[in-house]
């Protein structure tokens, strides 16, 4: 993340706060073990516990509801694992820590990238083995927002538990644990400003929960291991900083309505539906979602494919997919995601390499037409 690039790439990972770097640095010069019950160990108790209050306050839970995981994949797969409902009914958008961690029954999505409610309710309806719901709270790809309180509602109806992966609402806008009367909760400190490898799930004070991390008993026996204090250090730091959430819905609105005046053949995913104000999920068609990263990446502008992408592999979209598009169109979906270090320059930046490429790839089109 060079100071002369543009960086909206967020949803992936966003760039650490200077208040985090420095939270972390001192934890790092303190060291020492938080078990330990000598001096050194007592103020590094300190700083998980402080980290801990930060944590819980960020999401409106008790600072006893937060067990401090490596991210939001742990979170995701401890929750699944550790609720002990054999019957898991998951919706088609969730992250692939959900839906990779077992068997799930999969609740589809409308066009707009919303959990069908209906279908939910035939779901639950179905079977009389007491199910767990998982629902995200925004989807990391359009940034469209999940009816969680109402899949709640649903739920409890049905005797079901509910988790909510919350890993890109959390630090975003406000996500609250017992307003939205989930049962558990998923946090990724890397997706506003904290570092990577830290997150958390919060477990609703009285939920059920097994855990099969076994070991020293750290996390009160939900989850064994020396906690990462540097990493709780930092993620408490950026819960801090994250508490108002984000306000760049008008940089997003003025990003979408430029590009749409650049290519108005463009489509931008879930844009009828409330979604986080970060995100953008845009298909520039006949135009390869890579070509775009690629042509973007040398124009100085990060930003990612819309399809999931790990381990630097573009594959298609399960999202846009679920949400009914054509191969096609889901093939040249780009994901802007904007965060606490986007500025008004950043937005310029954008709309000027996508208007070079569309006019580079426009005029292509129309000499090879030409030729023809
Ligand atoms: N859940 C969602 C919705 C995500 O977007 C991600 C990461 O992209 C994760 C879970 C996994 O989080 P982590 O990278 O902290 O393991």
């Amino acid at each position: 993340m060079s100071a002369a690039s543009v960086y909206l790439d967020h949803n992936a990972t966003s760039p650490l706060r200077p208040v985090v770097f420095d939270a972390i640095v001192e934890a790092l010069k303190l060291g020492g073990n938080p078990s330990s019950v000598h001096r050194t160990g007592r103020a590094a108790r300190a700083l998980v516990e402080a980290g801990r209050r930060r944590v819980a306050a960020l999401v409106g839970a008790l600072p006893a509801e937060v067990v401090f995981t490596s991210g939001g994949t742990e979170a995701n797969n401890l929750a699944l694992k550790g609720v002990g409902r054999r019957r898991v009914i998951a919706s088609a958008i969730e992250h692939d820590s959900v839906l990779k961690t077992g068997a799930c029954e999969i609740a589809p999505v409308d066009g707009n990238g919303v959990v069908d409610l209906a279908a939910l309710e035939r779901m639950l309806a179905g079977s009389t083995e007491p199910a767990l719901v998982s629902v995200m709270f925004a989807n990391n790809e359009t940034g469209v927002l999940q009816p969680v309180a109402e899949v709640v509602r649903l739920a409890r109806q049905a005797g079901a538990l509910v988790h909510c992966d919350a890993v890109q609402g959390a630090g975003k806008q406000r996500v609250d644990l017992h307003g939205l009367g989930v049962d558990y909760l998923s946090l990724s400190a890397h997706k506003f400003g904290g570092p990577t490898g830290v997150g958390a799930l919060v477990v609703r004070a009285g939920a059920p929960f097994e855990t099969d991390r076994k070991g020293g008993g750290q996390e009160s026996n939900r989850r064994a291991g020396t906690e990462n204090v540097a990493g709780i250090a930092g993620f408490g730091a950026a819960a801090e900083a994250a508490r108002d959430g984000l306000d760049v819905a008008k940089l997003r609105d003025r990003l979408e309505s430029e590009l749409l005046k650049i290519a108005p053949e463009a489509k931008v995913h879930g844009s009828a539906v409330p979604r986080l104000g970060n995100t953008t999920c845009i298909s520039m068609p006949g135009v390869k979602a890579e070509t775009q990263v690629m042509a973007l990446d040398l124009a100085g502008v990060c930003i990612s494919a819309g399809a999931a992408c790990s381990s630097g592999k573009v594959t298609r979209s399960a999202v846009l997919a679920a949400m009914g598009l054509e191969p096609s169109e889901a093939e040249s979906a780009l994901r802007i995601s904007s965060g606490w270090s986007t500025v008004s320059e950043d937005i310029d930046r954008l709309i000027a390499a996508w208007r070079d490429l569309y006019i580079r790839v426009t005029h292509s089109d129309m000499s090879r037409a030409r030729a023809a």
